[in-house]
């Protein structure tokens, strides 16, 4: 069947935020790839949430280049969807990519040398059919690689065509302070950065946000529900198709301990008296603080998604409530 994205896809006001002093908007809520889409997984399933989500407002979709299994497979089944259905949508989409994993093997297949950033961002084009990514991000710092090499590279993906804007991933605050600097004066001021951060994962609240508020630079928030942790997936158990029992590398079974599990027992209470659920709750937790332009959310069924955009019509927290969580999760 022929697709055709919903005519109201854009009629909620609270979907978009400008990424930092940029000028591109970004959704609220975007949605990865990196667990669900690759090549061993079910593809009229992954259409389905990609262009459910898109008929629901979301223009961003993250990917990078070692999304899978196999890794290059979250790509080629993006362009497969672009080929088939959101082609004529490509103007409407913000499609990023990354490099800075392991790749391929030997000395050029990871990191952030401009050998690799650049020949996997042409890999990453093929796979996806694409002339151009929205956003090109370095994944991660490299410690043995000048910092202007890595931003030369990033700044060189614009110039050349290959990239609209330029974002970085998993860097510290002084990293990040350099890397905005360096690209500002190539020319290419950084977009926006990708750290992990959530009601668990509360690093970039030690220097990050100042830096990024300082600078300029959005934020999109990766890993916004813990990996489903902070949702109501495991609040009776760990399900069969859940990924904590699926792919236990990332999320493992002893991750979900008896006292996190009472945790988010309470914190799903103090969602429910917001008129939430507890992965609206976390999202939009997660979004109350200005600097953050948008959560980066995955998802195995559509019907998540969903519920995960309703968390937009309340991102307001008072003191009490800020300061029940804090003691749930006791920081
Ligand atoms: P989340 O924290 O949003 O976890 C997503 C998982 O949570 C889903 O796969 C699903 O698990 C579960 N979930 C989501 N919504 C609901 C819901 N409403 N109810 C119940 N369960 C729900 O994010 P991810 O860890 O998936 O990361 C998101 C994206 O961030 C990635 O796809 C990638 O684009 C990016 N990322 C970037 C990294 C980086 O280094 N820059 C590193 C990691 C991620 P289940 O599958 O069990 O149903």
């Amino acid at each position: 069947m022929s697709y055709e994205a919903a005519p109201g896809r854009y009629e909620n006001p609270a979907l978009f935020a400008r990424s930092g002093k940029s000028g591109l908007d970004l959704p609220r809520i975007s949605l990865g790839l990196w667990h669900n889409f690759g090549g061993n997984d079910d593809f009229d399933t992954a259409r389905g949430i990609i262009l459910g989500s898109f008929d629901r407002g979301i223009t961003h979709f993250d990917l990078a280049n070692n999304y899978g299994p196999p890794a290059g497979s979250a790509e080629i089944t993006f362009g497969r969807l672009l080929e088939r259905d959101l082609g004529p949508y490509r103007n409407e989409l913000v499609i990023s990519t990354k490099a800075g994993y392991y790749m391929w093997p030997g000395p050029y297949g990871e990191w952030g040398s401009r050998k690799y950033l650049l020949s996997s961002l042409d890999a990453s084009l093929k796979r996806l059919g694409l002339e151009y990514v929205d956003v090109f991000y370095s994944h991660r710092p490299d410690p043995k690689t000048p910092l202007e090499e890595t931003c030369g590279a990033l700044a060189h993906a614009v110039r050349s065509g290959k990239a609209l804007y330029v974002g970085i991933s998993n860097y510290d605050p002084e990293q990040t302070r350099s890397a905005a600097k360096i690209l500002r004066e190539l020319g290419t001021p950084c977009l926006i950065h990708q750290p992990r951060y959530s009601m668990y994962e509360r690093t970039p609240e030690r220097g990050l946000f100042d830096v990024l508020a300082a600078e300029g630079i959005g934020c999109i928030a990766f890993s916004p529900l813990a990996q489903g942790l902070l949702s109501g997936r495991y609040l009776a158990g760990i399900p069969a198709d859940a990924r904590a029992a699926k792919d236990p590398r990332f999320l493992t079974p002893s991750d979900i301990t008896e006292q996190k599990r009472a945790e988010l027992k309470q914190l799903d209470a103090i969602a429910r008296e917001r008129g939430q659920t507890l992965a609206q709750l976390a999202l939009a937790w997660v979004l109350r603080n200005p600097v953050m332009t948008s959560a980066l959310i995955g998802a195995s069924r559509l019907s998540q998604v969903e519920e995960n955009l309703k968390a937009l019509a309340n991102t307001q927290f008072d003191a009490s409530e800020l300061e029940r969580i804090e003691r749930v999760i006791g920081k």
